[in-house]
């Protein structure tokens, strides 16, 4: 068990700092959130709560309550001066001019107890999301329903346990204030932890408004904060843009790797840190095609699957376009960006020899893994059973296929099983037995992803007042590679009735 130290009950004056207020009165409003109407903390990440030396699972009544009053922003404690931070951002491709926290407050920093447990950081930003108007709301209102803030709670703790760099949620905290949207809803707060929230629109914001001793004092903040080693290089912003590429690149091959899909990537909707970063119209893939995207919005398809990659790498030209005042040489902020592409590809590459249990690299292995992913999209393959349901395959070509992947490739087989050989042959050359290999690809294939029709469910029953199906699912998540013969109907792909996601960004 992880030490914590317990608060006593109603002990919640947690004392937030504010340091982002140093930056100056350009970059944030000081803002009171609106809280909830009678708060209700429904939903808790002990993972998350620990990063902080919290436990906001205490059955303590009183606690409870207090805990809902303070993460829905309705009490708080002295000394907490919330702000929301103002940004800019490049939407769908085009200038989208001032953005901001339309709906998040910044509660201020708390210390990490344990850096370790941190990537290093040492401090956590602490944020709502939902907790009322700003002064950068514009047409919103403010709020977020209970239907997209679970599905943020769940998918940043599960993407966490993925291994994928990703905003933590630290609880859930509901109301019966009704929101409109498509349709009636009613409102929620999820609180959301990063060492820092600074996104590529951030730098956008002061950059094209001309404010270049504003985008200085950023630009010194976040080498500070997120990367400190680049205050040393010769060129210190050249540093943090090629830092950024480089996380950038690594998590697009994450992303691309786990079939996920952000949906929206816009770039207020990009972290410096390189982090997974506002979840809205997400979804992880069930049938693969590159093409897809379940945001309805996107009729272009720009944020689809197989366009993440380019993309991530439109948005550092924004990015670098941005910081090009302080880096100076047009050249090098181009080079920096350029770098991208093969840091992408090695990156994926890599971890499709490991998905695929090639171990060393050999001559013919791109080519092999071009031929699954053809074959995948050929059958629209569900994306997450077929690594998974690949391990078993033994290497000797007189063994069975296994039904149950035989079965995801049944629509065109023909390519499947010429795949097929050829990949035994590889395996065989390798040499490596096939217990061993099934138990490595079992560790770089999860079993367990949040699929649109899992979290369909669980909203549903969480929509008439049960969280009991989340918190199990949110279980089922923490351990995405474990086999949990007992949970096998989530590894499941979606019935055959199930609706494909079609999201909004409504949310
Ligand atoms: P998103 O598409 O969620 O990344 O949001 C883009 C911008 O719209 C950001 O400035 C958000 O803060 C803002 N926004 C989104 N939803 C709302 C809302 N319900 N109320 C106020 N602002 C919002
Ligand atoms: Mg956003």
């Amino acid at each position: 068990m992880e030490t914590c130290s317990l608060p006593t009950p109603n002990r919640v004056d947690l004392g937030f700092d504010q340091p982002y207020r140093s930056l100056g009165s350009e970059f944030f409003s000081p803002v009171r959130p609106m809280g909830l109407p009678a708060p209700r903390l429904s939903l808790v990440s002990e993972d998350a709560s620990r990063l902080l030396g919290l436990h906001l699972g205490s059955t303590h009544p009183e606690t409870q309550q207090a805990w809902a009053e303070l993460f829905s922003g309705t009490t708080l404690p002295a000394g907490c001066d919330p702000i929301s931070t103002v940004y800019s951002g490049h939407q769908f491709g085009n200038w989208a001019g001032q953005l901001g926290d339309g709906r998040a407050h910044l509660l201020g920093e708390l210390d990490a107890p344990d850096a370790t447990q941190n990537c290093g950081h040492a401090r956590w930003e602490v944020q709502l999301k939902g907790a009322g108007l700003t002064p950068y709301s514009r047409h919103g209102d403010g709020r977020a329903v209970l239907r997209s803030s679970i599905r943020e709670f769940l998918c940043s703790e599960a993407m966490w346990h993925l291994g994928i760099p990703t905003t933590r949620a630290l609880c859930l905290v509901t109301s019966s204030l009704p929101v409109a949207r498509e349709r009636m809803e009613t409102a929620a707060v999820v609180t959301r932890l990063a060492p820092s929230f600074i996104r590529f629109g951030h730098f956008e914001h002061f950059s094209y408004s001309g404010r270049h001793a504003a985008l200085r004092r950023l630009a010194d903040w976040t080498i500070a904060r997120i990367d400190p080693a680049c205050a040393d290089a010769a060129n210190p912003v050249l540093a943090l843009l090629q830092g950024v590429v480089a996380r950038t690149a690594r998590l697009m091959a994450q992303w691309q790797c786990v079939g996920f899909i952000h949906g929206v990537m816009n770039t207020d909707n990009m972290s410096m840190l390189g982090w997974t970063l506002d979840y809205g119209p997400f979804a992880f893939m069930d049938g693969f095609d590159p093409a897809h995207t379940p945001n309805t919005t996107d009729r272009s398809g720009r944020y689809a699957w197989g366009r993440q990659p380019a993309i991530a790498r439109w948005n550092l030209l924004a990015l670098a376009q941005a910081l090009l005042p302080l880096i100076g040489d047009p050249r090098l902020a181009i080079d920096a960006v350029e770098a991208f592409e093969p840091q992408f590809s090695q990156a994926m590459r890599a971890q499709l020899q490991d998905k695929l249990g090639l171990g060393a690299p050999q001559g013919g292995d791109d080519a092999l893994v071009d031929a699954w992913l053809a074959a995948m999209a050929e059958n629209q393959a569900d994306w997450t059973l077929s690594f998974r349901l690949l391990s078993p395959l033994s290497a000797n070509p007189g063994s069975p296929i296994p039904e149950a992947l035989q079965s995801l490739f049944a629509t065109r087989p023909q390519r499947f099983h010429t795949w097929v050989a050829e990949y035994r042959q590889r395996l065989q050359q390798q040499g490596r037995a096939d217990a061993e290999r099934k138990l490595a690809m079992d560790l770089v294939n999860p079993r367990f992803v949040l699929r649109h029709h899992l979290a369909q469910d669980v909203i549903a029953q969480a929509e008439a007042g049960d969280f009991s199906a989340t918190r199990e699912l949110m279980a089922v998540l923490r351990h995405p590679y474990a086999e949990q013969p007992e949970h096998a109907a989530y590894a499941a792909a979606p019935p055959q009735d199930a609706e494909a996601p079609a999201l909004s960004c409504s949310s």
